[in-house]
């Protein structure tokens, strides 16, 4: 039939950043955009699994490049954005996901180190990636930049200051610059994801994992990452022109349960 509406779903040919792609939300959701179309550069530090993962969608027929890189290094960012530029063209989304958990009582010795890691990793490597490609980002009003954030940036959970900081800090980076790119054209928004199945939350035994979606999720289960790279997906549409500066909670029902 004719088309009835007129803004596009596609992302075919778009050129996007995901970052952590080896392993859990951003492996799931670097499939999700190869099935899309989209011009993949996948950015993780560990070269065995990114590199399996440019090899699977390489082998479905996608498009995607692998980039080994520790996002703590600040001073590694901008070359690693001009490499991809060379490589693939002008960045249209920036999927910010890479992410590190590390429990970290206040009182405990290794809160210092724990704090600074975590911050570098969970939120700065966020708003240095954001700075290396906002000219990319702003050149035809159609930029997208999705920030993986987290129920703990909403609540928090006792004796994990540093993730539950750093990720109230995505939300806030996402508000600011929703605030100061969507003049030039850039949409900035965030995902909160709940309790999801991936190498993060691999250490939690089953048992644990089964009686706490049992109390407090309201689906009664933990999530796949897929369902969150579908959300992140929604966000990164040329059709998602104007959510600016929202979260998207996904974590099956828990953050609105009261009882
Ligand atoms: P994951 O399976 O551990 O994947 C995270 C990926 O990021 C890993 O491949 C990891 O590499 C990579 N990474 C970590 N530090 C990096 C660095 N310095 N430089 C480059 N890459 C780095 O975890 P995930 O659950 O999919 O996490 C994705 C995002 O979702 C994170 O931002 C996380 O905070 C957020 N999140 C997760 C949950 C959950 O329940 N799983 C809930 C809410 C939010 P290594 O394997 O080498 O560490």
């Amino acid at each position: 039939m004719a088309k009835l509406s007129t803004l596009s779903r596609s992302i075919d040919g778009r050129v996007a950043i995901i970052t952590g792609a080896a392993s859990g939300m951003g492996r799931a959701t670097a499939f999700v955009f190869a099935d899309e179309g989209a011009h993949l550069a996948l950015v993780d530090r560990t070269a065995d699994a990114l590199n399996a993962v440019v090899e699977e969608i390489r082998a479905a027929g996608g498009t995607a490049n692998g980039y080994v890189a520790d996002l703590a290094d600040g001073a590694a960012i901008p070359a690693l954005v001009e490499k991809i530029r060379g490589d693939l063209g002008p960045i249209d989304i920036l999927i910010n996901n890479a992410g590190i958990s590390v429990g970290a009582p206040i009182d405990h010795d290794f809160w210092e180190k724990a704090w600074e890691l975590t911050f570098a990793v969970n939120l700065t490597a966020q708003a240095r990636l954001i700075r290396a490609c906002v000219d990319d980002l702003a050149r035809n009003g159609e930029g997208r930049i999705v920030n993986i954030a987290s129920t703990e940036g909403l609540g928090a959970t006792a004796g994990g200051s540093p993730y539950t900081a750093a990720k109230h800090g995505v939300i806030g980076l996402t508000r600011s610059m929703a605030v100061e790119l969507g003049p030039r054209g850039i949409n900035v928004n965030a995902i909160c994801p709940g309790p999801i199945k991936t190498g993060m939350t691999a250490p939690i035994p089953d048992e644990a994992k089964t009686k706490f979606a049992r109390r407090r999720v309201a689906l009664k289960r933990y999530g796949e990452p897929e369902e969150v790279a579908h959300a992140t997906l929604s966000l990164a549409l040329p059709a998602s022109s104007f959510i600016n500066g929202a979260f998207l909670v996904v974590d099956g029902g828990l953050m609105v349960r009261n009882a």
